[in-house]
């Protein structure tokens, strides 16, 4: 079924997106500007799919963006559900607020 984006209409800016996670109405990180996902108290999150997905993994180019608030971001970094990654190296830590060494050591 081709479901319809009922965020935009016709090639309108979206705006900012809620969280994922508690649905919270997030503010545009620079109110001035107003246009693109740019959450305040929040990260935008991109995905471009991953070959393990039953649901998205279109390896074209296209990619996922979604909105995570700074509240759950830090309730799931609690939780160790959120890992750090490097650069352009393989290599995941667990992540969390305030712990800021990005050494990979
Ligand atoms: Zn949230």
């Amino acid at each position: 079924m081709n479901q319809k984006n009922t965020l935009t209409s016709n090639n309108s800016p979206l705006g900012t997106l809620p969280c994922i996670i508690c649905h919270k109405k997030l503010e545009h990180a620079v109110p001035e500007v107003g246009e693109g996902n740019q959450p305040d108290c929040g990260v935008a999150c991109t995905t471009p799919g991953h070959y393990g997905s039953r649901v998205f993994d279109p390896d074209d180019g296209h990619f996922l963006e979604f909105n995570v608030c700074d509240d759950c971001l830090r309730k799931a970094a609690a939780e160790h559900l959120i890992a750090l990654g490097f650069k352009g190296r393989d290599s995941l830590r667990l992540w969390a607020p305030g712990i800021e060494d990005f050494s990979d050591n």
